[in-house]
């Protein structure tokens, strides 16, 4: 039986983890589950799953939830706090550990399952956006296997041969990575109204359904400049050998392009269950529960260029990389600080990459070479971030 952590499990992915985990009983088990605070959420799963530990990142959660499963699930050790996160994903019953928290949060206790030598499942690419290089650094000393979750990555995994991390790209005969991209809810939105759209409009993502964040930041499209960033880690590359490519119908989840003219893709119903199994299950396959796909039901394909005029974030990220050390750590809080900030009501959608833009012009850059430096770019950028809109509001 494999052991298996799910950090973020009231989230979409970490729900969608579960969902392919009940269809394979024999196969794991779950020792811990984590959350931030939907400690109703989290009473349900652990009465459920019967972890042998849950833990809430914020303390009262964690109060009220001890108190919820005292009738429904006594024998389950209910742990608070940011540390806490970090040890369930280190306990040496767990093999593998579903990386699903959502934004900068989740960058110590993955870091923490990496550094432990477990198999990570990372769907949080926020931590590899922040600190790709002291990432893949622990992930290759402690020998931890490293499996991509994100839909795109976990294609151009699929479409990349077995031996291509100790090859690497260039030597398998690899030209470009192509990452599509849906191109968000806004895609054809006349510009002069994207000033006006609400949450909820960039909530309404036309083919996935995800967690709130990540939502808005597919409609302002810095989600592919974060995957851009989280590609260059994962396979070793730069953005100079990635296209992003729009693809409406997300049924291509992404493509490699080989010297040869080859050309692999990966395609499927557009439902995380596939990359979930595949990551759990690798190298072996295992069933999702996902629809066949009906490709006369899809009948056609379609293949843009992006429009950098109207998604300027893809730039912001691509430049950060370009820069290289906190410049992406910087990238990453000054979006989270925005679209907390957006979703909240108190700016507008077209102040997401300005906010972004600003921060980035304003805050100093250094070589990312400990954890410490990394978090002190991520505070100081939030804080420059919170000025500026509140300069702006003034
Ligand atoms: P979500 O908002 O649905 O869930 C987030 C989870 O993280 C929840 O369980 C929440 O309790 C937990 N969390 C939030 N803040 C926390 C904190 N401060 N401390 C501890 N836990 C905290 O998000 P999601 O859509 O499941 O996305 C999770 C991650 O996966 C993100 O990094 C996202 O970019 C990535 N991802 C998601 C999808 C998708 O289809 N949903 C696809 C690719 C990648
Ligand atoms: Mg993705």
């Amino acid at each position: 039986m494999i052991g298996l952590t799910i950090l973020g499990a009231t989230g979409t992915i970490g729900v969608n983890t579960l969902d392919v985990v009940a269809r394979h009983p024999d196969r794991y088990r779950v020792v811990a589950l984590t959350a931030n605070s939907d400690h109703g959420r989290m009473a349900e799963l652990c009465a459920k799953w019967q972890p042998e530990y849950a833990v809430m990142a914020d303390v009262d959660s964690a109060g009220q939830l001890r108190e919820a499963l005292k009738s429904r699930a006594p024998a389950v050790q209910v742990l608070a706090g940011e540390a806490a996160l970090a040890e369930v994903a280190c306990l040496p019953q767990v093999d593998y550990v579903m990386a699903a928290i959502v934004g900068a949060a989740g960058l110590l206790p993955t870091l923490a399952a990496a550094r432990a030598g477990k198999r990570v499942l990372l769907a949080n690419k926020e931590a590899l956006v922040m600190s790709g290089g002291l990432f893949m650094d622990a992930v290759h000393e402690c020998n931890a296997e490293l499996l991509p979750i994100d839909s795109e990555h976990n294609a151009v995994f699929q479409c990349l041969p077995p031996d291509h991390q100790r090859r690497g790209l260039a030597a398998a005969g690899v030209e470009r990575v192509l990452l599509t991209a849906s191109g968000g809810p806004f895609r054809e939105t006349p510009l002069d109204e994207l000033a006006q759209v609400t949450p909820d409009q960039a909530c309404a993502h036309p083919n996935w359904v995800m967690g709130r964040k990540i939502s808005v930041d597919s409609a302002t499209m810095m989600n592919k400049g974060l995957e851009v960033i989280e590609a260059c880690w994962l396979f070793d590359t730069t953005p100079a050998h990635i296209q992003v490519v729009l693809h409406p119908q997300s049924v291509v989840h992404s493509l490699v392009q080989y010297c040869d003219g080859s050309v692999l893709a990966e395609l499927g119903h557009p439902d995380m269950r596939t990359p979930i199994a595949h990551a759990l299950a690798w190298p072996e396959r295992v069933s999702a529960g996902v629809e066949v796909l009906d490709l006369f039901a899809v009948a056609r394909l379609d293949f843009q260029p992006p429009d950098m005029t109207r998604f300027p974030c893809l730039h912001l990220a691509a430049q950060a990389m370009h820069t290289g050390g906190t410049a992406t750590a910087v990238l990453n809080a000054a979006n989270e600080v925005a679209v907390a900030e957006f979703l909240a009501g108190r700016i507008r959608f077209t102040d997401i990459p300005r906010v972004v833009e600003a921060t980035l012009a304003n805050e100093s850059v250094q070589p990312a070479t400990s954890l410490e430096i990394v978090l002190a770019a991520d505070t100081s950028a939030r804080n420059t971030a919170r000025v500026f809109i509140r300069e702006q509001a003034a």
